[in-house]
């Protein structure tokens, strides 16, 4: 919790889609200030738009947030003083203070229906002029006219009576100073007749009544915010702090979206991308550390370099190459034991299991040959998605095999006759029946090199395609000891014959 000085910041999604790069990057710029200050972040789920808020996408939304780590402090699930969190469980709160503008007339009744609107809309647009969301049709309306309204019992909607002249300005965290005439800002809808608040004012109450010190949101939310401060003036409260955040755009510079790739944290969730890597290129964007440091950080490092002043105020391009880099970097420097976490459930899905027949050196259980295996591969483990194209050797004859190796390499007479000569070296120099270590292997491969009057390479090249089905593997010796005897020699003769 808190202290009371500290800044308190909220996510507040519409429950209406999936978390996207977009929300989830809001999310996260909130969270990393309210955490490198010692302040509160609040998740607040906004469902008043009972139509298009779905069970679906809050739970996709919370799934996204806690898979990402960002915690909240205030929420669905953990409570807080200010709750409930969901805007639907809220709904007394709205009418009080909906109560408190009518009374101080601040708002009015609209008895205009969506079709009255736009057959007025439609006339305005016909006749050549500008429609820009009301015509102020209700806001003066004589006793008369709204007795009639009355009596034929029309639903009605309340709207902010917004001044006609004058200014609204705020300074924005992030973009500077923002100012708009208040000619030009239209009576929008307060309550609607469904009796259900508007996103406008259901924002401005909770963020108000929740203590929110910093509204940091994404910049098309600009154009809400004047009329969300005269909602807060109405009401005689000191709006919060805004921040805009720049928009991210694709590759191509232009807004982001499917056609460009992934945009949902779940997609990058599938494909591979670590949490803690996804977290980290979000938070580059629009965000730098600044001067030469390290851009690859951990979540902690990025909470201790964090400063809304360093937030860019230009638009930020979503660049998929370098999500990819971060994430290699970050599996890169994982500690052994954490590889072996992230291989696991791959391996798992794959039924792959330690046979008895391997007979392997040191690595009596999957996890130990996993671990071994893992640990061949150095820094060429980088990603997810070909780990699997990059291990399944180890554990399955029925492994990736790339074609063009195979035919350039194990496909000839020379590789054939070389492979099979090593095969048969291997079986009767080896005791077959015991695991044997990659040193014994190089001596088989050496001697044999000797004795047919080739070079060692000539031996290993066809060797590793036939074993690992790819030109770029660990260690040739290392990778037979890990294979082991009896399917080394099984893998040369199977590829001598193909
Ligand atoms: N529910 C709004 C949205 O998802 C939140 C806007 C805000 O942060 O004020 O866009």
């Amino acid at each position: 919790m808190s202290n009371s000085n500290q800044p308190r910041v909220r996510f507040a999604p519409s429950p209406t889609g999936f978390l996207h790069v977009g929300g989830a990057r809001t999310a996260l710029f909130n969270w990393l200030y309210a955490r490198s200050q010692g302040g509160a972040f609040v998740l607040r789920i906004e469902d008043t738009d009972q139509e298009r808020s779905t069970e679906e996408s809050y739970a996709a939304i919370l799934r996204g947030m806690e898979w990402l780590g960002l915690d909240w402090d205030e929420g669905p699930r953990v409570g807080g003083d200010f709750g409930p969190y969901l805007q639907s469980e809220r709904l007394d709160i709205y009418r009080e203070h909906l109560d408190k503008l009518a009374a101080s007339g601040h708002v009015y009744k609209c008895y205009c229906s969506a079709d009255d609107l736009e057959a007025r809309e439609k006339a305005v647009r016909d006749g050549g002029g500008n429609w820009e969301g009301y015509d102020g049709h209700c806001r003066d309306l004589t006793p008369a006219q709204t007795a009639e309204y009355e009596g034929q019992g029309k639903p009605f909607a309340w709207r902010l009576r917004t001044p006609d002249d004058g200014v609204t300005f705020w300074y924005d965290v992030i973009v500077d100073k923002r100012e708009f005439q208040n000619e030009v800002l239209v009576d929008r809808v307060v309550f609607k007749a469904d009796g259900f608040p508007t996103y406008q004012f259901a924002v401005v109450v909770d963020d108000h009544v929740m203590g929110i010190t910093h509204v940091l949101r994404g910049d098309d939310h600009v154009s809400n915010t004047p009329f969300q401060i005269l909602i807060y003036e109405a009401l005689g409260w000191k709006p919060p702090k805004f921040g805009h955040m720049p928009m991210i755009l694709g590759p191509d510079k232009k807004r982001l979206s499917k056609r460009h790739g992934a945009t949902s944290v779940e997609e990058f969730q599938k494909l591979g991308i670590l949490p803690a890597a996804m977290l980290n290129y979000l938070a580059l964007l629009g965000w730098s550390p600044g001067g030469n440091a390290d851009e690859v950080m951990t979540s902690s490092a990025i909470i201790k370099k964090f400063s809304l002043k360093k937030v860019n105020s230009s638009p930020a391009a979503f660049d998929y190459d370098k999500l990819n880099h971060i994430n290699s970097e970050h599996i890169k420097r994982l500690s052994a034991d954490e590889r072996l976490d992230l291989a696991k459930p791959i391996i798992a899905k794959r039924s792959w299991a330690l046979d008895p027949e391997w007979l392997i050196h040191g690595a009596d259980s999957t996890d130990a040959y996993l671990g071994r295996l893992l640990g061949t591969l150095g820094n060429r483990f980088s990603s997810l998605v070909t780990l699997p194209e990059q291990i399944g050797f180890f554990f399955s004859d029925d492994h990736y095999v790339d074609q063009e190796a195979w035919d350039e390499n194990v496909a000839t007479d020379e590789a054939r006759r070389l492979m099979i000569a090593l095969a048969d070296a291997i079986e009767e120099g080896l005791d077959m029946a015991v695991p044997q270590a990659s040193n014994a292997f190089e001596e088989v491969i050496r001697s044999t090199a000797e004795k047919l009057g080739v070079k060692a390479g000539q031996l290993i090249h066809p060797s590793r395609v036939a074993l690992t089905g790819q030109t770029r593997s660990a260690g040739i010796f290392e990778v037979m000891e890990l294979v082991g005897a009896p399917r080394t020699v099984r893998r040369l003769r199977v590829a001598a014959a193909s």
